[in-house]
């Protein structure tokens, strides 16, 4: 059976436990992707029968062939989608998602996007645009106004392209209604994600007017949060094997581990729904939870998946069955970064450790290893920067980042062209990373630029060059 509506399920599949049909839109949510679909949508799917006022539209920012059959999809299946919990033990739980209401593709209806954001009951603006999407210039830290679509925008700021350009001009038309202003939260994988979304909106707005900008900075708010759930990439093989198992015929189902965390700052602008009913965690500060997340996670989720994408493994718990690939990321964690990490309350690093290698090994996921390596540029230095510049400053052992960065740099070079399209967009880079010294001067490594990096970097070379004549598993630290 289609899956258009939630009357009648297959047995087994959860169903929203509110009346879909009355439910009104609070929140406009851009980038509706996997993770997007597995997380904030399943926390908020979780308390709208407390409180309807929160259901989501989503928004498409990309045209293209790609971008209308999606948007098709949505339509034809009423924004129903399935997800998928599974649990590294494999036991798992199907339930039909029905929070996100309806999903606009701005390029096909820019005005019906601004009118929804405009709208009052509009009261809180979320992304997932992944971690290059605020268009920060790696080099000065400030929002980039020389990217091209953002000066499109700035010259015609009714008529916006840009993410920046939707929200800052529907802020415009709420202040000069006399509505208040939403609150722009962020649900990307960075550190301080919205003091980065604060700092990108806000670049925006004063290029664009310096008092709407103060008017934005005085009534918008842009909590912080960490995020927490793997989600991989669903294939047409996945797709089929999950519409097998739920009995369901859904063209946007995906699947998730049973994990999930979001630590969150009560800062909201203009209300926001019972979340900790849910299980978010709410606080004054995330930064420590971020730390232990992003440097112990994502840290290691990458340094797994760069020598792994060179070893030729598709999925993540492959890589780490590779026991060379499992004792480097364990001795990364335990020498350079537990040692430099500090604990939030309730979180023991080695706990965490732990439950960090079970949930790579989670067979069920098939977690694509391009999904975590792609947008390395990025990843490097939100994943990477604190560990590297406490090695550098503590004057540790720096072979494992070392060979981090050198299985990054080659796969850079070698990776053949496949259809990541932010592997595309780093031209430049691809080109830098053919050479052992020019690489070395990428953006992504800026941010450790200060400190003494002459051992490091002669490490690199010497381990890329190992690389190149020995193979990897030569060049993984003993
Ligand atoms: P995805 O490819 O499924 O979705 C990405 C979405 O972002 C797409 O809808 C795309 O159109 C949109 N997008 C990309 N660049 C954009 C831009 N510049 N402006 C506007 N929209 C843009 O990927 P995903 O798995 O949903 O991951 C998205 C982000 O979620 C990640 O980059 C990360 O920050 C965060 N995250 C993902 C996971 C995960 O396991 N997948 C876990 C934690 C956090």
């Amino acid at each position: 059976m289609t899956l258009k509506s939630v009357d009648s399920l297959p047995s087994g599949v959860v169903a929203p436990d509110y009346d879909v049909a009355s439910v009104r839109p609070g929140i406009v949510h851009f980038g509706v992707g996997n993770f997007f679909r597995a997380h904030e949508a399943f926390y908020v799917e979780q308390v709208l029968k407390d409180d309807p006022n929160w259901a989501i539209i989503g928004v498409g920012l990309t045209a293209g062939e790609r971008s209308e059959r999606k948007a098709a999809q949505y339509k034809a299946q009423n924004c129903f989608y399935s997800l998928t919990e599974t649990a590294p033990s494999g036991d798992s739980k199907v339930r039909v998602i029905g929070c996100l209401r309806d999903y606009l593709l701005a390029p096909d209806s820019p005005e019906a996007v601004l009118e929804r954001l405009s709208d009052p009951a509009t009261r809180i603006v979320s992304m997932t645009i992944t971690e290059g999407g605020y268009n920060i210039d790696e080099s000065t830290g400030e929002f980039d106004l020389t990217n091209d679509a953002v000066q499109q925008d700035l010259k015609t700021p009714e008529r916006p392209s840009t993410i920046f350009g939707y929200v800052v001009e529907a802020l415009r038309r709420r202040r000069d209604a006399g509505h208040k202003a939403f609150t722009i939260m962020s649900a990307d994988n960075l550190r301080h994600n919205g003091t980065v979304a604060r700092k990108a909106f806000l670049g925006y707005a004063k290029a664009r007017d310096a008092e709407l900008a103060s008017w934005v900075e005085a009534n918008a708010t842009f909590p912080n949060g960490m995020v927490d759930r793997i989600t991989p990439t669903v294939s047409s093989a996945v797709i089929e094997k999950l519409n097998k198992a739920s009995g369901l015929e859904d063209d946007l189902p995906l699947v998730a581990e049973d994990f999930h965390q979001w630590v969150l700052e009560d800062s909201f602008a203009d209300g926001r729904p019972p979340l900790e009913k849910a299980g978010v965690q709410f606080v004054d500060d995330v930064t420590d939870y971020e730390h232990v997340k992003i440097r112990m996670l994502n840290a290691s989720h990458i340094m797994l998946s760069f020598p792994a994408t060179l070893m030729g493994y598709e999925n993540i718990d492959q890589a780490l069955a590779d026991e060379d690939l499992r004792r480097n990321v364990e001795a990364f964690l335990n020498k350079d970064v537990i040692p430099t990490l500090h604990a939030p309350p309730g979180v023991t690093l080695e706990g965490y450790r732990d439950s960090v290698i079970s949930r790579f090994s989670n067979p069920a996921m098939a977690d694509q290893i391009l999904r975590i390596a792609s947008d390395g540029s990025s990843k490097v230095q939100v994943f990477w920067t604190e560990t590297v510049r406490q090695a550098l400053e503590r004057k540790t052992d720096v072979s494992r980042i070392a060979f981090g960065i050198a299985a990054y740099l080659e796969m850079l070079r070698t990776v053949p062209d496949h259809s990541e399209p932010t592997f595309k967009a780093k031209q430049k880079e691809l080109a830098s990373a053919e050479d052992y010294e020019s690489a070395l001067k990428l953006p992504s490594f800026d941010a450790w630029r200060d400190l003494d990096t002459t051992e490091l970097n002669a490490k690199v070379i010497e381990l890329r060059k190992v690389i190149r004549e020995k193979g990897v598993r030569a060049a993984i630290p003993a």
